[in-house]
């Protein structure tokens, strides 16, 4: 078929000249603005996604740019070569936010989890007396951390995983959410448990209560390292700082990245105690573009607009409505099951109703744009500065494609 509309003609350029590595839906946008973007041809639709949390404070978020265009035009690159003057203070407050004491700054999620993996096996052989060569992690079955070599060497996502072998050895898959499973895993050559708090790409999975205390007591208990992955979960989206503070928990260290950036650059960071971070010495693990000072800017005013509490608040109050709305759509035959906390939730749609890609198609053609997980699953994380109004009129949307 030949391309008639300008979103025709610029899917059909993009399927000609990119990789294939993504299906996204057919809609390509120009503009947006808070929670709502805006296509080539002009027509609007809500935003459900936030770009899986890291738009946490909407698209365009005027506080956020003018932080990041003061600092354009200031100094954007330095390479850590050199110090620049924005570096102390976001490692500073960074840490401080986190209630630890080290940062170390990446760009994207997945090379913050590759430092935490580098950090888990030093400080096992450095700290722990851990055998050379010997260090094991312990991660979840259906976890998601990433797409480098060695983390998708311990996904079990098939599509993840196959054709990139061979894989990196020295993890053991046991089930999310089973601590007998943890308990029996965990051996004297382990160094770390890496699991999300809360799954985000499985389904958006929330552990049975007690289970992340029950990980904690128990890495306490065999001297391992508890590594949370609060890329996706962390930064206000479950309407706490931290998903794992739901339960009173702080693990050993934290995995960020995603809202970090504020939606505008790539920010992540390893952060941890200096007993764990303090090991590295110069030359030991890097990133040219890590803590560059465009990043420490705009991460910067993300931890501030933290602090507020605002986002946290906003999260959780509009998570409970959103949560109780569509608990009211579960046994109604269209919906199985939904799953979340805070301004985000996993909703297992009935499959004779569609594929989860299907009910995103049509979602989209009445303008609520959302992401499909595994199945008939779809995932609405809409930004933390969406107005209830909106969000009810997406409800509205969502109920409409369940009636049919
Ligand atoms: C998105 C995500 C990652 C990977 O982050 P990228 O920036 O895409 O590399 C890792 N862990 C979790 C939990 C995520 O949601």
């Amino acid at each position: 078929m030949t391309p008639t509309t300008s979103t025709e003609r610029s899917i059909a350029a993009a399927e000609a000249h990119s990789a294939h590595n993504y299906h996204p839906l057919p809609v390509v946008v120009a503009s947006a603005e808070g929670a709502w973007m805006t296509d080539v041809e002009g027509k609007r639709y809500l935003d459900m996604l936030a770009g899986y949390s890291a738009l946490n404070f909407g698209h365009g978020n005027r506080r956020l740019i003018e932080a990041a265009k003061r600092q354009l035009d200031r100094v954007t690159l330095t390479s850590r070569a050199f110090h620049h003057d924005r570096f102390a203070e976001f490692c500073t407050r960074l840490a401080e936010f986190c209630g630890m004491e080290m940062v170390l700054p990446m760009n994207t999620g997945a090379e913050a989890v590759e430092t935490a993996v580098k950090t888990a096996r030093k400080w096992g052989y450095r700290a722990k007396g851990v055998p050379d060569g010997r260090a094991k992690i312990v991660v979840a079955e259906n976890n998601f951390h990433g797409r480098t070599t060695t983390i998708v060497s311990f996904s079990t996502d098939p599509e993840a995983r196959a054709d990139y072998g061979p894989y990196t050895p020295g993890f053991e898959i046991v089930p999310y959410g089973d601590l007998q499973a943890l308990a029996d895993a965990v051996d004297e050559d382990t160094v770390a448990v890496l699991i999300e708090p809360i799954q985000g790409e499985a389904g958006v999975l929330v552990p049975p209560p007690g289970y992340l205390p029950g990980v904690r007591e128990l890495t306490r208990e065999r001297d391992v390292l508890f590594i949370a992955d609060e890329i996706q979960s962390g930064l206000g989206r479950t309407g706490a700082d931290f998903a794992c503070r739901h339960e009173d928990v702080v693990p050993d260290m934290y995995v960020l990245g995603k809202a970090l950036g504020g939606g505008i650059v790539p920010v992540s960071a390893v952060v941890s105690s200096r007993e764990v971070l303090g090991l590295f010495r110069p030359g030991e693990h890097g990133s040219t573009f890590g803590g560059n000072p465009l990043a420490c800017a705009v991460a910067l005013e993300v931890l501030a607009m933290l602090r507020s509490g605002e986002y946290q608040q906003r999260a959780t109050e509009l998570g409970e409505h959103l949560h109780h709305e569509l608990g009211l759509l579960v046994g109604g035959g269209a919906v199985d099951a939904v799953r979340g906390r805070g301004l985000w939730a996993g909703v297992d749609i009935n499959p004779a109703l569609g594929t989860g890609r299907e009910i995103s198609e049509r979602l989209m053609k009445l303008g609520v744009l959302v992401k499909d997980t595994h199945g008939s699953t779809i995932r609405l994380a809409p930004p933390l500065v969406i107005t209830k109004e909106d969000l009810d009129w997406g409800l509205d949307q969502l109920r409409t494609v369940l009636a049919g």
